[in-house]
């Protein structure tokens, strides 16, 4: 069976996903590939720490605009959604400390802990609302070739696990991290091993998580406790070295609880319960090009960045909503979808900024991860001067909130 498409999307994450919805009801009939089964949305609230996935995000507020506009925000039930006003940010070797506040930018949150099947399940309700896209799940993509299209020019034929071929002008390469799209297409990339592996689990805290994110940096990595839909409880993100990540998984749960109170240095209290643990190897990944042959790499395919400031997925969301928008103004000039001009100018709103973060990111981890006397001394007095230089700490926090994107995504017409 053979069926013809504009473009293809490979991976239906929330990356993939949000694409298939912000093209939505345009003249593009698109094909959206997910090798998963439909993400279930949870219908109870959270009342134990097994009730919250592993896996959440903290979503920006750029992120929460172009979630709106495309339709998968409302979808989201309150139960699910928890804001956070403040982050708690220090140095757990030496005085410095940061504190991060909503209303100093006259705002009402800085963002909003959402858990990751949560948007999933949100973004493919909306896609099975558009009649322009069709859902392939439960199927891999197993193989690409070129192949001469109906009209004289090149197109990508794209075989599923189930046998199906599909044809089109152009492939999104939504398919993540170690995206297969990106390997079979040749797409150069810069990559390395942090050493770290991300350890993630949800806990019941006595003291409560007081709508904030709370960050302790030490030389092992950094450990974040971040808010979920429940007072009471947090979902943690301790990103240390391998064989300390293979240790705490490993430990029993009363002993893993005293370990964390220990290492956030008391400051929720005491954790009375823990979920399941998972200890995720983190890289660094970043694809030299985005585009090339009729295909375009978009958030995890395109580039994987360290957790520590909850960054990667709103990158990513920030790569859909400029592909798209690229993508209406080719549909709107009657130009080709796979237009190179097009595709190129995608490549160079995105790749700036999205170096720019994961920049920012290792000189982060560098920083924290030293324990030389001079480093501890320029972190310390480095915070205190963030902290005191108003107009500096409002740029870092504009930056993080993705303000001035949401901004103009929430312009009327935009
Ligand atoms: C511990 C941790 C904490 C994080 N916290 C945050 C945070 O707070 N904020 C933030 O912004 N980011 C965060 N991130 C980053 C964020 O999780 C990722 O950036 C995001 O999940 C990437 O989304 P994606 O859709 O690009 O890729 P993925 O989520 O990896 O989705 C790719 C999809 O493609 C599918 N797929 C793969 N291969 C194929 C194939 N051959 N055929 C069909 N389908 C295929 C997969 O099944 C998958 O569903 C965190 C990451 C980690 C590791």
């Amino acid at each position: 069976m053979n069926s013809q498409y504009d473009l293809i999307i490979v991976g239906g994450g929330m990356v993939g996903t949000a694409l298939a919805c912000a093209l939505g009801d345009s003249r593009y009939r698109i094909a959206l590939i997910e090798a998963g089964d439909l993400a279930q949305m949870p219908d109870t609230p959270v009342v134990a720490v097994q009730d919250v996935d592993l896996r959440v995000s903290a979503l920006n507020m750029a992120s929460q605009a172009f979630l709106e506009k495309i339709g998968a925000w409302q979808l989201v039930p309150a139960a699910r959604l928890q804001a956070y006003q403040q982050m708690k940010v220090w140095d757990g070797e030496g005085t410095g400390s940061i504190q991060f506040d909503a209303a100093e930018m006259l705002e009402p949150h800085l963002g909003h802990i959402v858990e990751n099947r949560v948007t999933s399940a949100a973004l493919l309700q909306r896609v099975q609302q558009l009649s322009n896209v069709t859902l392939y799940t439960g199927q891999s993509m197993t193989g690409m070739t070129r192949v001469p299209g109906a009209e004289g020019e090149e197109e990508w034929l794209v075989k599923l696990s189930s046998g199906e071929h599909l044809h089109a002008g152009l492939v999104v390469a939504a398919d993540g991290a170690l995206s297969q799209v990106r390997t079979l297409v040749g797409f150069p990339v810069r990559e390395w091993a942090y050493g770290h592996h991300a350890l993630v689990c949800t806990v019941q805290v006595s003291a409560g998580h007081q709508n904030t994110c709370w960050q302790r940096f030490m030389p092992s990595g950094p450990l974040a406790f971040l808010p979920v839909p429940n007072s009471q409880m947090c979902s943690i993100v301790w990103s240390c070295p391998q064989d300390m990540a293979e240790e705490l998984t490993a430990l029993a749960d009363d002993e893993f609880c005293r370990r964390l109170q220990g290492a956030i240095e008391h400051q929720l209290g005491e954790i009375t319960a823990v979920g399941p643990r998972v200890a995720i190897p983190l890289r660094q990944r970043h694809a030299i090009q985005y585009q090339q042959d009729s295909v375009v790499l978009v958030g995890d395919a395109a580039h994987t960045i360290h957790p520590l400031a909850g960054q990667g997925v709103n990158l990513g969301l920030m790569d859909a909503e400029c592909l798209a928008r690229v993508l209406l103004e080719n549909a709107a000039k009657g130009l080709a979808v796979n237009n190179p001009l097009a595709l190129r100018r995608y490549a160079r709103e995105r790749m700036p900024q999205n170096l720019t973060m994961m920049a920012g990111m290792e000189g982060f981890k560098r920083l924290f991860e030293s324990d030389a006397l001079p480093v501890r001394w320029l972190r310390n007095t480095g915070m205190k001067k963030v902290a005191g230089l108003g107009f500096l700490k409002q740029h870092i926090m504009q930056e993080a909130m993705g303000l001035q994107r949401a901004a103009v995504l929430r312009k009327k017409g935009a």
